[in-house]
């Protein structure tokens, strides 16, 4: 047994690494010890109740409570989008909005179930022409969901929500968005913006960790899929939504100790607030952006088209160049970058959310100098 003994003393200390990837981001210590609890069995009323505050926060912070509730899975994002999308298709007519790498995955989900859906590309690099979004819609007056992704996380590309819900209203159709990169950053009114469904996740912009998946959702969107047989038994939305009404237990096990440390991301989100949350990842994005482009850098969207948390950037067009060797260089110094997601443009990516400010913003900057020197005189390579 003794080895088994764990002492979390004053001086325990975990590692800091600042993580530049889109998600997970880097959390706060005290985000990293709510996962130490005593041991209990999520059936446990006192679970219920964890569960049941993170259900009613994660409404508020996009809606209101009347009209509006959260259906928790465990499981990545990804989880959460194929719960949405398995559970309406159905006999239904669904149209995405394909202009990224996460909407791309929306129509190979669709694929999967074998759905009948429409696909509308839009270029991956610039935003959404709205009025010939509308004219598609016009042609197709059978569809019943238009789904999209707010915020592409491959490019940055951040698109119209207020615009698209606009729309959608007027072609009397649901609105279903991947909001996995923008929730908790960037402001959004559900009832406003005349959204169904939301699909978001407990490791980006809330700064919990990786694990839980969820759905904001309208209340009588849900309740219409009552008459929709779901096509998944593990990611029945309704189903998973009418048990944690009656029982408030997920139908399954969920992800305990992740759950506690979403409680406390959620009550530090809440401290600090959306705008300033917001505030800060800017100006990490300024102090980030404004850097490399000292350095030489240029950047694949245009900045009115940008999200302002994650930046895609033309890699350097010399022979020493290679990702890897800067990633590892980087990683060694304790910051992690990400690869590019756009096949057609050599890109990598760095993305500002998470437990950072801009301070570590310009300390990534040094290191990133001191590699692009070396690379110069050819010691990286
Ligand atoms: C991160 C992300 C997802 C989910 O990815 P997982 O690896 O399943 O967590 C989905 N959509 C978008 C836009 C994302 O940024």
């Amino acid at each position: 047994m003794k080895e088994r003994l764990m002492k979390f003393g004053p001086d325990f200390k975990i590692r800091r690494n600042v993580l530049l990837n889109p998600g997970p981001a880097t959390t706060t210590d005290s985000v990293k010890m709510a996962q130490v609890v005593p041991d209990i069995c999520p059936r446990e009323k006192e679970f219920g109740d964890v569960m049941q505050f993170i259900v009613d926060e994660l409404t508020e912070l996009v809606a209101n409570r009347e009209e509006y509730t959260t259906v928790l899975f465990g499981g990545s994002g990804t989880a959460g989008v194929e719960a949405v999308l398995s559970s309406i298709l159905t006999g239904k007519k669904l149209f995405v909005l394909n202009n990224g790498a996460y909407s791309e995955r929306m129509c190979k989900i669709l694929r999967t179930y074998q759905a009948d859906f429409i696909e509308w590309k839009s270029d991956f690099i610039t935003a959404v022409d709205y009025d010939a979004l509308r004219q598609e819609l016009s042609r197709h007056p059978d569809v019943d969901y238009l789904c999209m992704v707010h915020h592409e996380t491959g490019t940055g590309l951040l698109n119209d929500l207020s615009e698209i819900g606009k729309i959608c209203k007027e072609h009397a159709v649901e609105l279903v968005v991947d909001a996995m990169s923008s929730f908790a950053a960037i402001p959004i009114d559900m009832p406003a913006m005349n959204i169904a469904f939301l699909i978001a996740s407990s490791n980006k912009n809330l700064q919990g960790m990786a694990g839980v998946a969820f759905v904001i959702a309208h209340r009588q969107a849900l309740e219409k899929l009552k008459e929709i047989p779901a096509r998944s038994f593990y990611l029945d939305l309704y189903a998973q939504h009418t048990y944690f009404e009656k029982t408030r237990q997920t139908r399954f096990t969920p992800p305990v100790q992740t759950l506690y440390a979403l409680k406390q991301a959620i009550l530090e989100t809440k401290e600090e607030t959306l705008p300033i949350r917001y505030q800060r990842y800017t100006q990490s994005w300024e102090t980030l952006t404004t850097g490399l482009r000292r350095l030489g850098f240029r950047f694949l969207l245009r900045d009115s088209d940008q999200s302002k948390l994650i930046t895609a950037i033309f890699e350097p067009d010399t022979k020493n160049y290679h990702f890897d060797t800067m990633h590892d260089f980087l990683y060694q110094h304790g910051f992690t970058i990400y690869p590019g997601k756009v096949s057609s443009y050599d890109t990598f990516r760095v993305a500002n959310i998470g437990a950072i400010d801009r301070t570590d913003i310009t300390e990534f900057l040094n290191v990133l100098q001191e590699y692009l020197e070396g690379m110069t005189r050819g010691e990286n390579s």
